[in-house]
């Protein structure tokens, strides 16, 4: 089988595995537990293991913030974040972190309405009102994208397009492979990550206020190229939002 072929099949079975995970009715996102009985949005077992971000939030980073003033220790070490907001549904810990791989790497995107939906819960508690203009995906180079079979971020933006009743635009385009960001330390983030980022069509953009979707926030390197790149493209202003702050 040629590699073009493989990469096809393996889009199409990615497609139908999400079809496929959707239809199934209904059970919880996380476990996979039948919740035919008592329908809600996780079993009982996984409600009370869900970890969960501390009430007080960094504006930078949507995580917790221990500190007296507005940003976390994180955000204050690297001098401030370009972005106007930043929100986190939940802390990169635990069943969460599990989940957020599986979601990832095991083609579990049947995660994607759950994580979506508290990204919107936590949007509404945290974030700006109204919501921005336009919601748009961290996006994949392509390449990572077909072995992959889809985008995560693409997958959240999606659902939390409906959620907030904002339109998702694939405005960024990654045009060059990095090094897998997990795998590097923060000078070697921003090294690798710098100008990977062009905006396909500046006018769609220009003027808009903009809610930039990825599924973790680690250190925020990638999140932050791409908001120089949707920045010097015009945008108003970009706001960011992830499942998780690791
Ligand atoms: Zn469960
Ligand atoms: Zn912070």
């Amino acid at each position: 089988m040629t590699s073009i072929t493989g990469s096809i099949i393996t889009v199409c079975s990615g497609f139908c595995r999400s079809v496929a995970d959707i239809a199934v009715p209904p059970l919880c996102p996380l476990c996979r537990a039948d919740l035919s009985s008592a329908p809600r949005r996780l079993c009982s077992a996984c409600e009370e293991q869900l970890p969960c971000l501390p009430e007080r939030r960094c504006h930078g980073c949507g995580g917790g913030n221990d500190s007296y003033l507005e940003l976390c220790r994180d955000c204050l070490q690297c001098g401030g974040r370009p972005w106007s907001g930043a929100v986190s549904a939940f802390p990169f810990a635990g069943q969460l972190r599990e989940a957020v791989h599986a979601f990832k790497y095991q083609r579990r995107t049947s995660l994607a309405p759950f994580l979506a939906s508290a990204m919107a819960e936590a949007w509404h508690c945290y974030g700006e009102a109204p919501a921005p203009d336009l919601i748009v995906p961290v996006p994949l180079h392509w390449l990572r994208e077909i072995s992959r079979g889809y985008n995560q971020a693409g997958l959240l933006a999606q659902w939390l397009g409906r959620e907030l009743r904002r339109p998702v635009v694939n405005a960024l385009c990654r045009r060059r492979r990095t090094s897998q960001q997990a795998r590097l330390r923060i000078e070697q983030r921003l090294k690798n990550i710098s100008g990977a980022f062009t905006v396909k069509k500046p006018s769609i953009i220009a003027g808009k206020s903009l809610l930039l979707v990825d599924d973790v926030f680690t250190t925020g390197a990638t999140l932050s190229a791409a908001t120089a790149t949707l920045l010097a493209a015009g945008a108003a202003a970009v706001y960011v939002i992830t499942a998780a702050r690791d």
